[in-house]
């Protein structure tokens, strides 16, 4: 008999939960790789490349691939024959796990948990707790999968409780473009179809821990529906031209995964839940034999890829812009920003906006100004900055007219596309938005030269910073016209796709 103690557990889960937030998987890698290899579209092909370089310097330098260092989920097998050494019940020991991972002192992570959801919204401040399925299987080991999900993926989360003649190849088209770019594709797409609906979610989730390997299958052909499914939908998905980074492109899934079983005869429950360029997750067994040691990849598996601005690049001075400096830029342009930049999410618009409508003075002028949607990871160790890449700006849609309109604020730098209402408010008063590489939270954070707070400091990674950047790569998403790279993109590479 098999006995685990509780030290070994809590280790292992830490240990595991910080090789996972600098180490991507190696086959995310070699597929991510193939997908730079082979995109035509510029633009694309650039985002890739700074998704792989940005893994690389986070394999190196241990810190993490996303600002979003995402809410853990763990999948833990106990063998029936375990016996265990502890004081704390099997949540209690994978949440102090948890803990001990989060607030690691050389490489802090991002505490994105937040209490009391429709309400007060409070900040765990640990991360905790967890999200744990537990299942009991035969045997004397403990079997234990730890994934850390990003918030902007599991935002574009679909269910449907489908007819059960109705087919699950359209629902999926159907939903894929309404899941915009927010989940940073490249990505995978987890599909779970039958059981009940919550079973549909567990199985689509679940899936997402498996590894890429659609070559294979495409090689061996499939030998049950589900693979049937996986093989039509990987094609389908990428033909309909999305790309990464919803710019367009011939890679928007490096994989689909499909997991089903068995269903009432009146239901046909079916999920997606997609993976984004943050994909993280590892698997390790403890036999008693002491905590799980992970062993450390091979930097040589990380392809050496070099970024430099191309030509036609143009360089902006943050301090002197001008709305008619502005007007000039086109989208898909790429723009080098220096200079100083304000910071802005969710919490920080929300209440300047109820500022606004209270006609109280904001506590920063924000006349002139760019604000980027973003909310990084602590410094350690000398950073100016933790990993600081963009968060999904389409959450700040229904704020952007107040903000543009009554107090003056010129740009916005985010991720994903902006909707109707945001493109109206941009077009109505000639600002523009810009988007970062969503995945690429280190590299963007090497642009970042000095950071202090201004305002909302109690709001944490959601407070108001100016960041003063140098060189920071952006490109055009949505310019003063109203013209979004998110529409013409897609549609240009889906019929390009089609006509061959
Ligand atoms: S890669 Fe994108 S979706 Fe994934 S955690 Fe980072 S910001 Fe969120």
């Amino acid at each position: 008999m098999t006995v685990i103690r509780q030290q070994d557990l809590i280790e292992s889960v830490a240990d595991a939960l910080q090789y996972i937030s600098y180490y991507h998987p190696k086959d995310f890698i070699q597929a991510m790789n193939q997908a730079y290899e082979r995109e035509e579209n510029p633009a694309a092909r650039d985002a890739i490349a700074q998704i792989l370089i940005n893994s690389r310097m986070c394999a190196t330098g241990h810190r993490p691939i996303c600002q979003d260092t995402g809410i853990v989920t763990v999948f833990v097998h106990v063998g029936m024959d375990v016996r265990w050494e502890a004081e704390l019940s099997l949540d209690e020991m994978i949440n102090e796990g948890v803990r001990q991972a989060y607030n690691h002192p050389d490489n802090v992570l991002r505490a994105s948990i937040l209490a009391d959801p429709d309400g007060a919204r409070r900040n765990t401040k640990d991360n905790t707790p967890a999200i744990i399925h537990h299942k009991l299987v035969p045997g004397d080991k403990l079997e234990i999968h730890v994934a850390a999900k990003g918030g902007g993926s599991e935002a574009k989360t679909k269910f449907a409780m489908l007819n059960p003649s109705d087919s699950v190849v359209d629902w999926v088209l159907e939903q894929v473009p309404k899941m915009g770019a927010g989940w940073c594709p490249p990505g995978m797409l987890g599909i779970g179809i039958g059981g009940t609906a919550e079973k549909a979610m567990e199985l689509a989730k679940e899936s997402l821990l498996d590894p890429i390997d659609i070559q294979e299958l495409q090689a061996r052909g499939a030998s049950n529906r589900a693979e049937e499914l996986r093989l039509e939908l990987f094609d389908k998905v990428n033909r309909l031209g999305i790309g990464a980074q919803g710019l367009g492109g011939l890679t928007t899934v490096l994989d689909i995964k499909v997991k089903d079983y068995p269903t009432h005869a009146a239901n046909k429950p079916v999920a997606i839940i997609p993976n984004c360029a943050a994909t993280r997750h590892v698997h390790f067994t403890l036999d008693g034999s002491g905590p799980a040691r992970l062993p450390a990849p091979d930097i040589d598996d990380w392809p050496e890829i070099t970024w430099e601005a191309g030509e036609g690049v143009k360089r902006v001075d943050l301090d002197s812009i001008t709305a008619e400096e502005v007007a000039s830029w086109k989208p898909g342009d790429t723009l080098l920003l220096s200079g100083k930049l304000l910071t802005g999410r969710d919490a920080a618009h929300k209440r300047m906006v109820e500022m606004l409508e209270r006609d109280e003075p904001l506590p920063v002028d924000l006349t002139g100004r760019f604000i980027y949607y973003v909310g990084p990871v602590d410094p350690v160790k000398g950073e100016v900055v933790g990993p600081a890449g963009p968060t999904t700006a389409t959450r700040m849609d229904k704020f952007t007219r107040a903000i543009l309109e009554r107090a003056g604020l010129l740009g916005m730098v985010g991720k994903a596309e902006r909707g109707p209402v945001a493109i109206e408010a941009i077009k109505d008063n000639g600002a523009v938005y810009l988007m970062a590489v969503g995945g690429a939270a280190y590299l963007v954070a090497q642009a970042i030269k000095a950071s202090r707070v201004l305002a909302f400091e109690d709001l944490g990674m959601e407070a108001i910073y100016e960041f003063e950047v140098e060189d920071m790569p952006v490109t055009v998403a949505v310019d003063s016209l109203g013209d979004s790279v998110h529409q013409s993109g897609p549609a240009k590479w889906k019929e390009l796709i089609a006509r061959r």
